[in-house]
């Protein structure tokens, strides 16, 4: 184990997850003494995650290394309709455990610390008690500042009561060899959300959240479309997003899926994950409000998500073959290529303005 570092103060982060390693690459590069503890042997594994995301994650840094794929078109199905929305900014489909280590090597480059087979178990304020699980000694660990970046089940959210009544859905994934046109699928109406994300010509990412039965339902919809040959399966479980949420009390901080910063409309949370553990760096290095630097950053966009989330649970089929129709009209269309799904705010009411149909369901969702 490194020794600390003799100038600036001692930050704990627990999670070597995008969260946990994006706000300890953040800190280490400001001067700070950041350690991260991850419970398994090797950073980014398991997985548990697709890895599609928008091109904003160009906007944090070189994916160069971790890139798999990217895809230009978006397919939204809903069972008698379909439309396909090309973008302007492609979509990349990443190697996620790889990403994970991409930036633990940032942190560590920048002069973090990583300390895997680390599982950390009581926290408070000023320390916490970590096990090393290869020799399954407990040891007492000081800090100035914590940071909860231990995914949804968080510990540190337990421990310093900012654990909310999360709700979660599950999900199940698999990598599995399809025939496919580069084209990535979304079906908002098939549990609660299912895809198919090209990995190349031979190769997809098929997954779905649902709250219950997911394995049936995944088993079902890879059946019906002659997806038979899998490759690994991979599952988990992803928070919903819950504005009530308290991510900070004193020193100590939550981040990522440990503080619900998670789509509702998707599951995705990765770009969530490293704005917020920029917001959580920002706040340790000039005392402001964490809580308000990322509900700035992101605040409005995740309830947007939560609410379209809530109203698309309750769209029935002739609510979706509506709006898909809305979808497939051209200005429409064009309206959808320029804006991402991570910003909602950015479109959500122009496109309402200038598409009177759209209304009735902007007014489900607010
Ligand atoms: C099936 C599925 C598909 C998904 N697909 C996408 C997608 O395509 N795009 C997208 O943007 N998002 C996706 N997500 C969501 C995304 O994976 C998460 O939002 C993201 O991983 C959150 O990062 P994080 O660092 O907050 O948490 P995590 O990635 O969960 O990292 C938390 C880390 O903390 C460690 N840890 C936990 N407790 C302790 C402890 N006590 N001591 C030490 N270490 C601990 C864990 O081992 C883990 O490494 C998907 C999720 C699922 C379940």
């Amino acid at each position: 184990m490194s020794q600390p570092r003799p100038y600036g103060k001692r930050v704990t982060i627990v999670g070597a997850g995008p969260a946990g390693n994006w706000a300890a690459y953040q800190l280490a590069k400001a001067g700070y003494d950041a350690h991260v503890f991850e419970e398994h042997a090797i950073v980014g594994e398991p997985f548990q995650c697709t890895g599609i995301l928008t091109s904003q994650l160009h906007k944090f840094l070189d994916i160069t290394p971790v890139l798999v794929n990217t895809s230009t078109i978006a397919r939204i199905t809903t069972g008698r309709s379909a439309v396909d929305i090309p973008m302007r900014k492609e979509n990349v489909i990443i190697h996620r455990e790889e990403f994970d280590r991409h930036l633990g090597r940032m942190a560590v480059a920048a002069g973090a610390a990583i300390h895997t087979q680390h599982r950390v178990q009581e926290t408070s304020a000023t320390h916490c008690v970590v096990k090393d699980i290869k020799n399954q000694k407990t040891f007492a660990w000081r800090h100035d500042y914590l940071i909860g970046a231990d995914g949804p089940s968080s510990t540190v959210a337990k421990q310093h009561g900012m654990w909310c009544d999360r709700q979660f859905w599950f999900g199940v994934q698999a990598r599995a060899k399809y025939k496919n046109n580069n084209v990535i699928e979304f079906y908002p109406n098939i549990g609660t959300f299912t895809w198919i994300v090209p990995e190349n010509e031979e190769v997809v990412r098929v997954g779905l959240l649902a709250e219950k039965n997911g394995k049936a339902i995944f088993d079902r919809f890879c059946k019906e479309r002659g997806i038979t040959e899998f490759l690994t399966y991979q599952g988990g479980v992803v928070p919903r997003y819950d504005p009530k949420i308290v991510t900070q009390k004193g020193n100590v901080y939550l981040v990522g899926d440990a503080a619900l910063q998670v789509k509702a409309t998707t599951g995705g949370g990765i770009i969530q994950s490293m704005i917020a553990a920029e917001a959580c760096a920002e706040a340790i290095m000039t005392g402001k409000s964490y809580e308000r630097l990322w509900r700035k950053r992101m605040g409005m966009d995740l309830w947007l998500h939560l609410k379209m989330r809530d109203a698309m649970d309750r769209f029935s089929e002739n609510d979706w073959d509506e709006l898909i129709g809305i979808f497939n009209k051209p200005t429409n269309k064009r309206f959808l290529e320029i804006h991402d799904r991570d910003h909602p705010k950015t479109f959500f009411f122009k496109l309402a303005l200038t598409e009177p149909r759209l209304w009735k369901y902007a007014l489900k969702i607010v």
